[in-house]
């Protein structure tokens, strides 16, 4: 039987106040009310995964122990075909302790000119979204967007690997998009429309 996740306090995962806003506005209308595991003083879990489903369901779970409430976590990156799906989860790493991303941007680039003049630049973002209830139930869903790598890098709309990312059947990156319109179309966007239809 599928659970549904009934109106009330859902913990999200996560300390980071634009995703809290945005999941926010996703899940309101279904009731919930979104509390961030910052607010309840739940620290971060260290991500030990090697997967972004692994990653994501280690820190639902974390946060759902700690509080006794169910608790929704993501996690994210970008993975290049020709670097046999690197940076992956170590997206946010691949920046360094600075957050660089234009450096991140750097080294993707990098490494896939050493792969010589023909190699693929094709490349895809997934997000991993997991619900957890504090019974240890657990959902978990993946969404990806597939697209193309550019160099050099266009746009200053969006954040990390945006400006690099044109995603298929258009011509602008994600950096150039208009939010909205990356947002209906995101690895994120998926995640939640399939998260949405297994619990609500
Ligand atoms: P985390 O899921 O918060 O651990 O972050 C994963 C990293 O993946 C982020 O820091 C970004 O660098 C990258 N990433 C995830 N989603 C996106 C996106 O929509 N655009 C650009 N970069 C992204």
């Amino acid at each position: 039987m599928k659970r549904k996740l009934e109106p009330g306090r859902l913990v999200i995962a996560s300390h980071n106040k634009g995703k809290i806003r945005e999941i926010a506005a996703l899940l309101g209308p279904y009731g919930i009310e979104p509390v961030s595991a910052g607010d309840l003083d739940v620290p971060e879990p260290e991500e030990t995964g090697t997967s972004f489903a692994a990653n994501a369901e280690l820190k639902a779970r974390f946060s759902a122990d700690m509080t006794g409430l169910p608790a929704l976590a993501d996690d994210s990156g970008l993975c290049v075909e020709a670097l046999g799906g690197d940076p992956g989860i170590f997206s946010a790493r691949w920046a360094g302790e600075t957050k660089d991303f234009g450096l991140a941007m750097e080294l993707v680039e990098k490494n896939i000119a050493k792969r010589g003049p023909n190699v693929g630049r094709d490349a895809h973002f997934v997000c991993a979204l997991s619900l957890c209830w504090p019974d240890g139930h657990i959902v978990t869903v993946e969404g990806r967007v597939d697209g193309h790598l550019v160099w050099p890098p266009r746009g200053d709309k969006g954040f990390g690997y945006d400006p690099m990312f044109r995603p298929w059947h258009h011509d602008i990156t994600f950096g150039e998009m208009d939010p909205a319109k990356k947002h209906e179309m995101s690895h994120r966007a998926d995640a939640f429309r399939k998260l949405v239809a297994s619990v609500f």
